[in-house]
């Protein structure tokens, strides 16, 4: 993979260029995206952001939201704007097993694949350009880095500023994770010189539920959370039923995985949601405890050293007495 920059020779002129991201996205993921994209059309370039799977609500709001098309609701128009591309844009995700229903498209597509992203263990083959760091605390702020290596500065709108401040926002905990370095609060710094009102997007991603979600996580709190203090373990099971009875909203179970860690003690926490054809599993921890390698050993996942994120075939009950079994989780 050859380095990011060695790319930007050929987008001086306008091209047309597709963006895409993970599966079930999140706000990093349509951050990022949207905010490449609004820096990318003041270059000339014909842009298209296709995400693999729904966009949550929380995220609705976001500037350009309108334009990004969904490859399961309008794969058409998604692979005709891939087919017509110069460049793909890979942002928050390394590995194609990642986008899903999109994965055998983009791996046969011949057009060059451009990385920008910070979770470990890239698909290095895949990608012609490109910049992985692990150490980055979210895919928008490397978009701003990229943004400024391409003499960019001057082109940093309220719309780029909105949708990365989201992503760093979401993916850092809202400014509290480790991966939250002086680079970050010097992105945010100059956002705020620039004039940038932080507090509207923080109203507009967390003061923004529905009552009926806020009950869905009092019920998950209280029915649905196993604490296991001596193995320093918070553990979330959530079935179908439990989803279809409080919500019909793809993003109503975002966030729930780091109540856990809110309890003194607890210092990992796991969050099992069934879903049709599998079951998804989320992992969150502090310190030095691994949770993106215990995913890649037993769960065919990922992610970063404290949230990372798999899947399993088996049952929802299996896949939960499998945890307990391999962590020993004992009362
Ligand atoms: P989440 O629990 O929020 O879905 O994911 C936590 C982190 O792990 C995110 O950065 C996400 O991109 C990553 N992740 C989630 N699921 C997977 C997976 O199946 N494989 C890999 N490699 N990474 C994942
Ligand atoms: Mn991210």
């Amino acid at each position: 993979m050859r380095h990011i920059e060695e790319l930007l020779p050929l987008l001086t002129s306008p091209q047309k260029i597709f963006i895409t991201t993970h599966y079930k996205p999140d706000g990093d993921a349509i951050g990022s995206s949207l905010g490449l994209y609004h820096y990318l059309i003041q270059n000339g370039h014909e842009v298209t952001v296709v995400s693999p799977s729904e966009i949550p609500d929380f995220l609705q709001w976001m500037p350009g939201i309108e334009h990004v098309l969904n490859f399961e609701s309008e794969p058409k128009m998604a692979e005709k704007a891939l087919t017509d591309c110069d460049y793909i844009f890979c942002l928050d995700f390394n590995n194609l097993s990642r986008i899903k229903n999109l994965e055998s498209l983009l791996r046969s597509a011949n057009q060059p694949k451009i990385l920008i992203d910070h979770h470990l263990e890239p698909e290095e083959s895949v990608f012609q350009y490109g910049i992985s760091l692990p150490e980055k605390s979210s895919t928008c702020e490397m978009v701003y880095d990229f943004i400024l290596l391409d003499n960019g500065s001057q082109k940093i709108n309220t719309e780029i500023m909105q949708c990365l401040y989201s992503g760093t926002m979401t993916d850092t905990g809202s400014f509290r994770f480790p991966s939250t370095t002086a680079s970050v609060h010097l992105m945010i710094a100059d956002f705020k010189s620039r004039g940038f009102d932080h507090s509207v997007i923080h109203d507009r991603i967390f003061d923004n539920w529905s009552a009926q979600r806020m009950r869905f996580l009092g019920f998950v709190l209280s029915e649905r959370m196993e604490i296991y203090p001596l193995q320093k373990t918070g553990l979330i099971t959530i079935s179908q039923e439990d989803i279809h009875k409080y919500s019909d909203n793809v993003g109503a179970t975002e966030g729930m995985v780091n109540y856990p860690l809110g309890i003194a003690g607890i210092e990992k926490s796991i969050l099992l949601i069934e879903r049709k054809d599998e079951v998804k599993l989320s992992f969150r921890s502090k310190g030095d405890i691994d949770v993106a390698s215990f995913s890649r050993t037993y769960f065919n996942g990922g992610g970063h050293k404290n949230a990372a994120g798999g899947q399993s075939k088996e049952s929802l009950i299996d896949t939960k007495n499998r945890i307990i079994n391999l962590l020993n989780l004992k009362n």
